[in-house]
């Protein structure tokens, strides 16, 4: 079942065996299907993996990878933090004064570092292990945080904003995260069970409760529904911008990440 619709996913989007997938490895049991299944069905996958420096949860998290990639045969690449800026994520955190949640100041830097990287890589697109629950919450959260426009982005390929720009997939965009779950269980893939000793993500865990208390049917009848209300949104066409300091795609003048950067 789940590989069905990871295959239908991978059909939709038009993946190309012979391009080359960079897929974001965190530790966890998401994004370790995504890579397994991409992997099985033959596609040309190498994995990344950023280290953050969060104590032992790191360590554990890059141990955990290492055995996925040993065992998947696939060839990991690492970048470390601390070692390119100076500072551990925890760094950040700590100094952050406006109130910007920890998973925020992460994503931010997780995207600007995923995208160069992929880039030197020469890497045709950015897989990440986003799954359906994940896609849902994300849905509703841009609706409270008052950013209604991009979710015309619902759906398991962002479209291009530029020459920099290299393409994300989510290769189980319709895959909930119990199946994700059993399927981990069941072939015994190596990830982390802890939890992020940093995960700081009100409306995240607010939406996440939400839709827990809905049946499956419901959620995939919501899901069906946010697809069409996707395709109702405008699309935000304005220019892609490079960031004035790293030169990195960017909305405005200075990126988010080297914005954090002065924290
Ligand atoms: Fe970063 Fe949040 Fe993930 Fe921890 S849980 S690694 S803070 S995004
Ligand atoms: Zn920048």
């Amino acid at each position: 079942m789940i590989e069905q619709k990871v295959k239908q996913t991978l059909k939709k989007i038009k993946l190309n065996k012979k391009e080359k997938i960079i897929v974001a490895l965190s530790g966890g049991k998401d994004s370790a299907v995504t890579a397994y299944l991409l992997k099985k069905l033959g596609y040309n996958i190498e994995g990344i993996h950023i280290n953050l420096g969060i104590g032992k949860y790191s360590e554990d998290c890059l141990k955990a990878i290492k055995s996925l990639c040993k065992e998947l045969n696939i060839k990991l690449h690492v970048y470390n933090l601390k070692k390119e800026t100076g500072k551990s994520i925890v760094t950040f955190f700590e100094k952050n004064t406006k109130k910007i949640s920890n998973c925020t100041i992460c994503g931010v830097f997780k995207k600007w570092i995923l995208n160069r990287e992929a880039r030197k890589l020469k890497a045709d697109r950015i897989a990440t292990g986003h799954h359906r629950d994940d896609e849902l919450q994300t849905f509703l959260i841009n609706i409270f945080k008052g950013s209604p426009n991009l979710n015309s982005n619902f759906k398991p390929m962002l479209d291009k904003k530029g020459p920099k720009f290299i393409i994300k997939i989510k290769p189980l965009f319709f895959v909930s995260e119990e199946e994700i779950k059993r399927y981990t269980k069941k072939l015994k893939l190596p990830t982390v069970k802890e939890i992020c000793p940093y995960r700081k993500e009100t409306y995240r865990v607010e939406t996440r409760k939400l839709f827990e208390q809905l049946s499956e049917r419901e959620k995939e009848n919501i899901m069906k529904n946010f697809l069409e209300l996707s395709k109702k949104i405008k699309k935000d066409k304005s220019k892609m911008n490079y960031c004035e300091f790293c030169g990195e795609p960017s909305r405005n003048k200075i990126c988010k990440k080297c914005e954090l950067m002065k924290i």
